[in-house]
Order: C-alpha cells, then structure tokens, then sequence
C-alpha cells in the first residue's frame, strides 16, 4: 500500500505551504494561553473539590478532549499531533537566537522523559491534583512553555522534543502502529543531490523549510517514533522527495526496532497509570518477563527488546480506552462546561445537591465502548502473535520463548480485566 496522501491535493498545498506548521502552531500557542486564562483563577476549594475537574471548560478540553483525541491520532497517523503543536514552535523560536549549545550527555541518555513523567504522575497527578485541581493544569502549561522556552535558549535544535517531552515519547512509541508513513519518496535522488538541504547544518534554523532538527537524517527514516511529521524537509528539498503515504498499520513492529533503556522505563511508567495498579505492573508484566530471560539466557537482551516492544499495541489500545471512558463519562457535563467556563457555579450547585447529573442516557455509549474493548484486545493479540511468528525482532528467539511471548502478551492483555 503506498498511496502518497501529499498527493490529494489540499493536503499537498498545506504541507508544501510556507506558512505549515508555523501558523496552525500560533493558533495552538493562543489555544494554550485561552486555557491558561480558563483555569488559573481557580484553585484548590474542599466544598468543590470533588466535581470542579469536570466542570471547569479548560480542564475537560485538555483531559477529556483533546488527550483521547490526541492517543487516537497517534495510533492511526503517529506524530500529528507534533506537527502543530506549541511547544515545539516556542522551543525552534528560542533555538534560533539562543546559545546553540551541544545537548549534554544526560539529556542524552533518554532518562529526563520517564523522570519528567514521572514527576507528572506522581508528584503533579497525586500530591497537586493536576486532573483535579484547574490552578495546577495552568501551572503545568506555564512550566512546559517555559522549559521549552529555556531548553531552546541553551541547546541547539529541538532539545526540548528529543529529550525532554513525555507526550513525544509516548506519541513515539504509539506511531509504530500508525497506518501513515513519513518517508523518501526516492532515496536515489538523495544520494545524487549536492546541497541535502533536508540535512544540512546551514540550513538549521531557518523559521520554514528548514532541516531536520529532530537528529534524523530524513532521506533514510526507517520508522515512525522520532520522525515529527513537521513538513519541514518537504520544503527545503528542492525535489519535494518526500511522501506521507499510507502502509498497513503495525508494519514498524516487523522490522528491527530497538528500545533504549530509558524508553523502556517510561513503558513502565506507562503501563502502570493505564492499569491504575503497580500491583499488576508486577504481576502481569515484570514477573512474565522474568520467566522470558531465564528460557533466553543465551540471548537476553533480543528477548528484553522484544518483550517490551510487544507490550506497546496493548498499551497504546488501554490507553485510549481509558481516554474514551473519560468521554463518555463526562458526556451529559460538556453542556454545564460551555454555560459555566469555569465551573464554579456549577461545581458549587452539585456540592449542594441543587443539581444532579443525569448519566442514565449512556447505556448505548457503554456498550460500544464494551464491544470496542474486546474487538481492539483481539486485534492487538493477533498482531502481537503476528509480530512474535513473523518478525525480525524474535529471529533470535527460539520456539519456547516465542510461547511464553505469546503467553505474555495473553497474560497482559487479561491485566485489563482482572484487578489484582
Ligand atoms: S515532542 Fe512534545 S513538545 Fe515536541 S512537538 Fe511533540 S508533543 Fe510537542
Ligand atoms: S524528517 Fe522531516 S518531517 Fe520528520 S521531523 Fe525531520 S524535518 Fe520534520
């Protein structure tokens, strides 16, 4: 399947358009400053405490809107969400007049994106209430603009996406699944192009149609987790060699891809917030692969990348079912957050029980989401057992190991519907 979507031709004017992404970016930046302002004024009440998450507009549009949305875009179309997003234009902008300096070796390393997350889930998520409390989601915006800001002024190209964002990362891992593509159209004309402008440092930080500063070498992309979908390389060729074009969905997962040790970590960190349990990261995951490296001793480390790399299509589809739960719960609220934008009033009333929220009318919604469960965990086990067969990844992986493989995936999969 190799349908050039640049091909349909408004989707080609907008990527080749000198003003994608920057302009989409700005609209996204006044975006993020309308939902600063829409939750800043409100913080912590104990009266309210309870019912404000849902009922103030900003704090519903980040969670229950556009995250879900965001997870579903990744899966089907990987880093979309990258191409227009804020951060990445304030941290380019500071890039260009600040200090250029090399990225240090800990940034390097990969580990400031799961500490990063880390710090969001438990210290912002548990202790200051960053899905609860509207104060604190203003707060998070202003401190991931600011980073971005800073981490432009200090390192040279997009320090703050490579290194430092968790959204990036998590959007990295789901984009193996994409069923769309960033790629060369012909490597041939790259290697006989003199002036590789899609590569060249002199070419860096020009504000559009520059080169690649997401550390790819944009001719010879091999699969979709770094690749930004920024359109950037598009214009600085002067052949257009590049194609978005549509491929079989997990076709990253048959060819030889590896996590370091710092994105297995944030898997981890990943997969525990989904199944809401530690417990069960233990259980269902830690102990299976145990079992995995004592049958692979010989070759543990194909074994590790493997495993962790099959865990990632039944993450990507927990995680989006647990966004969509968030959707349809919060269904019968959206009409209060659009009447009352901050939620206050709204929040006060359903502290003083002089308003219910009637949810009855969701029982259609439930059941689809219910038939939706089951049809997504049956896929992503078909592709896993697919990947396990088939791909590169388990050449190195005799038969015993591919079963406890499958029983792995098996087992993780059944970690969504029993709690321990
Ligand atoms: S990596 Fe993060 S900051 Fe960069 S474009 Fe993607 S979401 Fe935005
Ligand atoms: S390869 Fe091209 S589209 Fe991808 S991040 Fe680099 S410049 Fe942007």
């Amino acid at each position: 399947m190799t349908m050039d979507l640049l091909g349909i031709k408004p989707l080609g004017i907008i990527a080749r358009s000198r003003l994608f992404p920057i302009v989409p970016q700005f609209i996204m930046l006044s975006v993020y400053a309308t939902l600063f302002i829409g939750s800043v004024g409100v913080g912590y009440d104990s009266k309210i405490a309870p019912y404000i998450a849902n009922m103030n507009l900003a704090n519903q549009l980040v969670w229950n809107i556009w995250w879900p949305v965001t997870l579903v875009v990744a899966v089907i179309a990987g880093h979309l969400w990258c191409a227009v997003c804020p951060l990445e234009l304030v941290n380019s902008l500071a890039s260009r007049v600040g200090l250029k300096r090399k990225v240090p070796g800990f940034l390097r390393s990969g580990w400031v994106v799961p500490l990063f997350y880390a710090f969001i889930l438990f210290g912002a998520g548990k202790y200051l209430g960053l899905r609860e409390v509207p104060r604190t989601l203003a707060i998070y915006l202003a401190t991931v603009v600011s980073l971005a800001f800073i981490s432009g002024l200090i390192w040279e190209k997009r320090s703050f996406c490579s290194y430092i964002c968790p959204l990036g990362s998590i959007i990295g891992m789901y984009s193996y699944i994409a069923g769309m593509e960033w790629r060369v159209k012909d490597p041939k004309f790259f290697d006989k192009c003199k002036t590789k402008d899609c590569l060249t440092k002199r070419k860096r930080y020009k504000l559009t149609g520059h080169s690649c500063t997401s550390n790819l070498f944009p001719a010879k992309i091999h699969d979709n987790r770094h690749c930004l979908l920024c359109t950037h390389c598009l214009k600085a060729c002067p052949d257009s060699n590049f194609s978005f074009a549509l491929r079989l969905p997990f076709a990253d997962f048959f060819k030889k891809i590896k996590l370091i040790p710092a994105e297995m970590g944030m898997l981890m960190l990943i997969i525990g917030f989904v199944n809401n349990s530690w417990h069960a990261l233990v259980v269902f995951t830690l102990i299976p692969l145990f079992f995995c490296l004592l049958v692979s001793r010989k070759s543990p480390g194909p074994m590790l990348n493997a495993f962790m790399i099959l865990l990632i299509p039944t993450t990507a589809a927990a995680h989006m079912l647990h966004a969509f739960r968030g959707i349809i719960w919060n269904w019968p609220v959206y009409k209060y957050n659009f009447i009352d934008p901050l939620g206050v009033r709204t929040a006060t009333m359903l502290a003083d029980k002089t308003l219910v929220i009637d949810r009855s009318g969701m029982g259609a919604a439930w059941k689809l989401l219910g038939n939706t469960t089951g049809l997504l965990y049956g896929v992503v086990f078909a592709a896993s057992v697919a990947i396990i067969m088939k791909s590169p990844l388990t050449e190195e992986i005799d038969w015993k190991g591919k079963v406890l493989l499958v029983l792995s995936v098996a087992l993780y999969i059944a970690s969504f519907y029993f709690k321990v």
